[in-house]
Parts: C-alpha cells; sequence; structure tokens
C-alpha cells in the first residue's frame, strides 16, 4: 500500500479489438505491427484514421500491397478534406481497395490467410466480395482504460466510456487525484498529454508549496494539432472548412498551393498545399483572426506549430503575411497562404471572381 497527499492518473488506452476477429498472430493491432517479423504481400487495414494509414505506409513502402475498410465516407476523418484529396491522389499507388462506407463484419483464419467479409453500412448498398489477407490491422480507434483501474475504488468517477472527467486543471471529482492524458478524452495525442501532465504537476506542487501562481495552472489551449506522418505529411489544427460550415461560421481562405514555392519544387515535391481559415463574420470587418489551417506535404508536421501559435495569439491574414518568412522554406507557404486570404499574394495569380 502506498499513501499520498496528491496523485496523478495516466493509464493510457488501448486498442479497441473487434469481437469476431480471431485470436491469430495475422491480426494485429498497432503494437503488433510495429513487431514487423515479415513483409506481408496482402493486408488489409481496418479503420482509416491516422494510425491505420501511418501503419501502411511503412509496410507498403517495403512492398505490401494495402487494402482499406472503413465505416466513413473519407479516410483521416477530421482533417481538412482539400488536404486528404492530395493525400489520397499521392498515396493512391499503395492500395488496391479503398472500401468506404463499408465495414467488416466477420473473419476466419484459413491456412492461406485471414478471411474477411465486408457489408455496406448504407442501406441497399453494394459489399465488396471476401478477401484473405497475410495480415489484418485493426486501428478501429483506442478505449481509455478507466475501467481497468478500479478508479472507483478511490472514489474517482469512471464514465460509461471508461474516460475520467477532470476540470481544466486536469483535477477529477476526488480533489487530491488528477487525471491526465489518453484516459481523459479526446484527441488521444502525445502532445497534449504533456500539456496536460504539466498543469496537474504545477497545480499540485503550486498546492503543496503554497505558490499562488503555480496552484492557478489550469489547460486553457485554444487548440491541438494533429499531423499524419505518412507521406506526404497531413498537418492541421484548429476548425476545418467543413467544421465550419458544418457550425455556420463564415469563413475567408487561403490556399497556397506548393507548386509555386520555389523550395518545394527544388525538393522536387511540389504535390502539397498550405490553406489557413480566417474569420469572415461581419463582426471581423474584414480583419478577421484565423480559425484554423493545415497542410498536406514533406515536413507539414514541423509546420503546423507556427499555425497553432498564430491561433493562440489570435493573428489574422496581415499579422501572419506581414511577417517575413526566410526564402526559400516551406514555412513561406504560411505566409502566402495568408496573403492570398488577404488578396495581396504576388507568387501566385489572383483568384478568379
Ligand atoms: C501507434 C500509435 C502511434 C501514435 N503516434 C502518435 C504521434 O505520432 N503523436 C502523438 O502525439 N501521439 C501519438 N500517439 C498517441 C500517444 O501515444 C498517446 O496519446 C500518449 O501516449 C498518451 O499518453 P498517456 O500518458 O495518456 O498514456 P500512455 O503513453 O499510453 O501511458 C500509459 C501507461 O500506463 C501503463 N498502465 C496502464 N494501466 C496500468 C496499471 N493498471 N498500472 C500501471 N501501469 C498501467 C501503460 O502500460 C502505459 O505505459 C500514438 C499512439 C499509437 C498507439
Amino acid at each position: 500500500m502506498i499513501a499520498f497527499k496528491s496523485c496523478v492518473i495516466a493509464a493510457g488506452s488501448q486498442a479497441v479489438r473487434l469481437p469476431f476477429m480471431p485470436d491469430d498472430p495475422r491480426v494485429v493491432d498497432s503494437t503488433g505491427a510495429l513487431a514487423l517479423k515479415e513483409v506481408p504481400k496482402r493486408m488489409l487495414i481496418l479503420g482509416g484514421g491516422i494510425i491505420g494509414l501511418e501503419m501502411g505506409t511503412v509496410y507498403s513502402t517495403l512492398g505490401t500491397r494495402l487494402d482499406v475498410v472503413e465505416m466513413l465516407d473519407g479516410l483521416m476523418q477530421g482533417a481538412d478534406r482539400d488536404l486528404v484529396r492530395i493525400w489520397q491522389k499521392m498515396n493512391a499507388r499503395r492500395f488496391d481497395n479503398i472500401m468506404l462506407k463499408t465495414k467488416a463484419v466477420g473473419a476466419r483464419a484459413l491456412a492461406e490467410g485471414i478471411e474477411v467479409t465486408f457489408a455496406a453500412v448504407e442501406e441497399g448498398g453494394a459489399a465488396p466480395e471476401p478477401q484473405v489477407y497475410d495480415l489484418v490491422l485493426q486501428a478501429v480507434g483506442r478505449s481509455p482504460n478507466g475501467k481497468k483501474i478500479a478508479a472507483e475504488r478511490a472514489g474517482v468517477a469512471v464514465t460509461d466510456r471508461g474516460f475520467i472527467s477532470v476540470d481544466i486543471q486536469m483535477r477529477t471529482n476526488a480533489p487530491h487525484i488528477f487525471a491526465i492524458g489518453d484516459i481523459v478524452g479526446q484527441p488521444m495525442l502525445a502532445h497534449k498529454a504533456v500539456h496536460e501532465a504539466h498543469v496537474a504537476a504545477e497545480v499540485i506542487a503550486g498546492e503543496l508549496l503554497g505558490n499562488k501562481e503555480l496552484a492557478s495552472a489550469a489547460f486553457n489551449a485554444r487548440a491541438i494539432p494533429n499531423v499524419a506522418y505518412t507521406d506526404p505529411e497531413v498537418a492541421w489544427v484548429g476548425l476545418t472548412e467543413d467544421q465550419a460550415k458544418a457550425q455556420g461560421i463564415k469563413v475567408k481562405k487561403g490556399l497556397f498551393p506548393w507548386a509555386a514555392s520555389g523550395r518545394a519544387i527544388a525538393n522536387g515535391r511540389d504535390e502539397g498545399v498550405t490553406k489557413l481559415l480566417f474569420d469572415d463574420s461581419d463582426e471581423a470587418h474584414g480583419h478577421g483572426r484565423i480559425l484554423g489551417g493545415g497542410m498536406v506535404g514533406t515536413h507539414a508536421g514541423d509546420m503546423i506549430g507556427e499555425v497553432a501559435l498564430a491561433i493562440e495569439m489570435g493573428a489574422d491574414a496581415i499579422d501572419i503575411g506581414k511577417t517575413i518568412h526566410p526564402h526559400p522554406t516551406l514555412g513561406e507557404s504560411i505566409g502566402m497562404a495568408a496573403e492570398i486570404a488577404h488578396g495581396s499574394c504576388t507568387d501566385v495569380p489572383p483568384a478568379r471572381k
């Protein structure tokens, strides 16, 4: 038994396993996929999210042919569709079948491989024929470990889905017990977990040391960036165009094609785009702050931090466009996307009215 004044729960999450999947070494989750034993000829990625597509990129680069099955109507849900479209075009060669609005509904372990059966999500939709795979990667999401640690015995409330609810100081309903990371909610990302952990540590230290400033720490980030470490990378932060539309938020967009970026051309990788969205509501009077942005292209993940900073600082298109970005760099594309939204970019022809 260990006694403590304060405690931080950081027990994470685990991959969701589909109940009909056979217990077979040819059926793996992301941890199993990282322990590469041999290069399969045909692989099914179950779930077209970031983790599945990252793993698929590795295997396909080694020679594996990929199929992906996804229940929703597009891969990499959550990312801006303009970015995903380019990613998909660049990656089409890796896939034999991209099965959207389709779900896996059954599987059998055969001597020759894992046979998977599919069904259309929409009533009356056509389902693909069953297929046999050398490897099936289950990447259909992760579930929090809240129900696995008997937290309720310490008085900590756990939701039905296994999440532990916290306030902005990462405090659970038990005042001396904090929780951070995947176990407290989406997005399940390492950089979110670390920021939450800093908050919890500061609050605890502040309370123990009687330091009011530390004790008042809170997690109040406006946006958390996402990166798919695929080839090309896809990175985004804040609002996407679809989310803006769904929420009835009027946005002005700046979309800079990397075909006009000297650095991207020199790299031989000019397929990318950088896209920024600014508040275009009447109240913004043409000087709306940045609401979101992203890019698809090499090193996208290295650049998205600037867009996150712009959101945190409430920058508008002039702030970003008039910030001098070094030439020739991929980072210039952020300044140019802002100039396009502002209407002052001299590196691309003006948008047709
Ligand atoms: C394949 C994959 C790729 C990823 N790539 C990225 C990425 O590129 N960037 C990114 O930001 N995030 C990525 N993530 C997500 C990231 O790993 C998690 O968001 C992050 O690790 C969450 O931190 P955590 O502390 O909540 O949990 P974890 O890092 O999972 O740590 C939880 C720890 O608690 C231990 N544990 C669980 N139960 C108990 C118990 N009862 N007693 C003792 N110990 C216990 C676990 O074994 C584990 O070591 C990826 C995740 C996966 C699966």
